[in-house]
């Protein structure tokens, strides 16, 4: 079917199409009614019909793909690779479920888990599921104040915790964190469930509270458990968003539109059919990581990869390698992952044997032309820029080749995803803007399935932190956008990070991309610095590449600078651009340009419990101290 087609059907008539895609599918009481939308923007998907996301996961498979793999988790950190079936899978996470079951955690209960990518992750998630209890999985690489925070939201009747992580070769223990976090959170489970991977010899237990995994494991083994059928609507998880601008939102989805939403986009956008390979390098922690690492290619029947470990280590051709041995089709990563390797010798991504690798999808952050196209050269396979929020689920601006591929265009990730009544309008008229003009990227209601249903708790932080900034009731994406004159759309970068440079508004993204076509140039994070004159002006802080030659730092900012006056005009001018050896990012690789832009204002950075190296801070510091390399 073509994309125009399928996507004009979503928009137009909800109801026939997700009624047709909600056969995908398998639903214990069929849906009474394909869409309420009697209280917006509230919505309701698939009223009346009962189902259940471990059922749709595992249980459907058995009877066809028992034998086939459903999951392989990979460590190049200990060395370990399981590799499990879709029985092994279904034992598994019925044990599990079991174990939970003993611990009284039961329907509507709430479950944090804090973990790395293993594969006891997911079988705690799956379990979750089948019985009906609401998870909350937290980025294992999150400090004991971020945990502390999500635990004092979401109350958790349990909080499920591996003994410790690696990264890069060490051993990061988790459990003091999670003892710190539950000193410093007023809400206490009464039970720690941890999976000991034997890495933190030192661990500690609390006594009454603190139990080990593997010993109750022992003791449910073979249990079978029944799936808890759930009406569509009701609380399947939650995840908090990244907090790169603020306090953490608890985004809660539900049963049945999330089901068919992963059933729908892991066929149509990833082009993963039944008994195929996926392998997405995200964390199960982030929001990539619930659909396209557990939910997505599981409803679908495939085989999900999952990877504990750096993208170099042990050495920067190890995901190539993967893709190789299990014969991966379709690869998730970030604009982020990929800057990593583009530090390393091209070389590596022809080493191996990528014939049965079709599509990259890259997600998170905006993908630079630059980095866009030495992926897609060193690879040989198109790059699929695809954009999304934790609030949506799954993609909402791609490029679908599973249904019918249109043209890539570098810079853009593309169209809108089926059922997003996608606007890019004028922040102070609301009124729609014209191919071309710069405006607020927003989805009219109703949201599509799978896309968030509320802010967990707090109704009015829903409407307030998404439907309340225009005077028609839009959701807000709260990011900045430009649209072509064939609807393909390009993000600028978030709402706060715009510049306003003497009256005219500038997207970060803009500056940046146009930095980064210098070839010396590896990253470059743009922030509006006030200025007594013009309002803002730009600065740009930007990494070099270890190749980049004997051009001096003052040498390479100049021609920073004369690059963007080239390409946007005078306007864009960067009144100071530092050359510095690392970028402030969260743990899930999203710049921190708020921070930026507070240093530089010689302000407080504000909430720093995300950032993933503090030494990168400092390198800001010291630059800021010793003055720009140009300006
Ligand atoms: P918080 O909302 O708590 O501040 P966050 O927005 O960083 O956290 P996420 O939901 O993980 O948390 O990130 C979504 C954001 O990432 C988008 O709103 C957008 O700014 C950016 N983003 C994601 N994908 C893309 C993409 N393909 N191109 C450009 N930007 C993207
Ligand atoms: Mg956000």
């Amino acid at each position: 079917m073509r994309y125009e087609d399928f996507y004009r059907m979503s928009v137009e008539q909800p109801e026939l199409f997700w009624a047709e895609q909600a056969r995908l599918i398998h639903w214990e009481i069929p849906p009474q009614k394909i869409l309420d939308q009697s209280n917006p923007p509230f919505r309701r998907w698939f009223v009346g019909g009962t189902t259940n996301l471990c059922y749709n996961a595992i249980d459907q498979h058995l009877a066809k793909r028992g034998e086939q793999l459903a999951l392989v988790a990979i460590s190049s950190e200990t060395g370990i690779t399981r590799e499990l079936s879709y029985r092994d899978l279904y034992r598994e996470v019925n044990t599990f479920a079991a174990v939970l079951k003993s611990l009284d955690v039961a329907k509507g209960d709430r479950v944090v888990i804090y973990m790395p990518n293993i594969a006891e992750a997911v079988f705690a998630m799956l379990a979750c599921a089948r019985i009906g209890a609401i998870h909350s999985v937290v980025f294992g690489g999150f400090a004991a104040h971020n945990l502390a925070l999500r635990i004092d939201d979401a109350r958790p009747k349990l909080l499920i915790a591996a003994d410790a992580g690696m990264r890069g070769g060490k051993v990061i223990p988790y459990k003091p964190l999670v003892d710190a976090a539950l000193d410093e959170a007023t809400h206490s489970p009464p039970r720690v469930l941890i999976v000991d991977r034997g890495l933190d010899v030192q661990m500690t237990r609390v006594s009454g509270r603190d139990l080990d995994y593997a010993s109750l494991r022992v003791a449910h083994e073979d249990a079978e458990v029944p799936v808890t059928w759930l009406e569509s609507n009701e609380p399947s998880y939650l995840l908090y968003t990244s907090g790169t601008t603020g306090k953490p939102k608890g985004i809660q989805r539900d049963v049945g539109g999330y089901a068919v939403a992963m059933a729908m986009s892991i066929r149509n956008v990833f082009d993963i059919a039944p008994g195929q390979v996926m392998f997405s390098t995200s964390d199960v922690g982030w929001a990539v990581g619930h659909s396209y690492n557990v939910y997505g290619p599981l409803i679908g029947g495939a085989t999900s990869l999952l990877y504990e470990g750096l993208p170099t280590r042990p050495d920067p051709g190890i995901w190539w390698q993967l893709c190789e041995r299990y014969g991966v089709r379709t690869m998730f990563s970030s604009p982020t992952g990929i800057r990593v390797l583009k530090k390393q010798d091209p070389a590596w991504l022809k080493r191996y044997d990528l014939s049965k690798l079709k599509w990259l999808f890259l997600a998170g952050e905006p993908l630079d032309e630059p980095t866009a196209h030495w992926i897609t050269d060193g690879l040989g396979v198109p790059v699929i820029d695809n954009y999304w929020q934790t609030e949506t689920g799954w993609p909402a601006i791609t490029l679908m080749p599973g249904l019918d591929l249109k043209p890539v265009k570098f810079g853009s990730p593309g169209l809108p995803a089926p059922g997003y009544k996608m606007k890019v309008i004028d922040e102070g008229t609301g009124l729609e803007a014209v191919p071309g003009e710069k405006g607020v990227l927003v989805f009219e209601p109703p949201l599509p399935p799978g896309c968030l249903t509320t802010v967990w708790g707090d109704d009015e932080r829903y409407l307030s932190s998404y439907f309340s900034h225009f005077k028609e009731l839009v959701y807000s994406s709260l990011d900045w956008a430009i649209r072509d004159e064939n609807g393909y759309t390009t993000i600028l970068g978030r709402t706060d990070d715009v510049i306003n440079v003497a009256g005219h508004r500038l997207g970060t993204r803009e500056i940046e991309e146009s930095v980064a076509t210098l070839p010396a140039v590896a990253e470059a994070a743009v922030i509006g610095v006030h200025d007594e004159l013009k309002g803002q002006v730009p600065v740009v802080f930007a990494t070099l590449k270890q190749d980049a030659g004997v051009a001096g730092a003052g040498t390479v900012a100049r021609a920073m600078q004369q690059r963007v006056v080239e390409q946007l005009g005078g306007v864009a001018k960067p009144s100071r651009v530092y050359v510095v050896n690392a970028l402030p990012k969260t743990r899930s690789g999203k710049l921190l340009r708020r921070s930026l832009q507070a240093l530089a204002e010689q302000r407080d950075p504000g909430d720093l419990s995300t950032l993933d190296d503090p030494g990168a801070l400092e390198e800001i510091r010291r630059a800021l101290e010793r003055g720009p390399d140009q300006g």
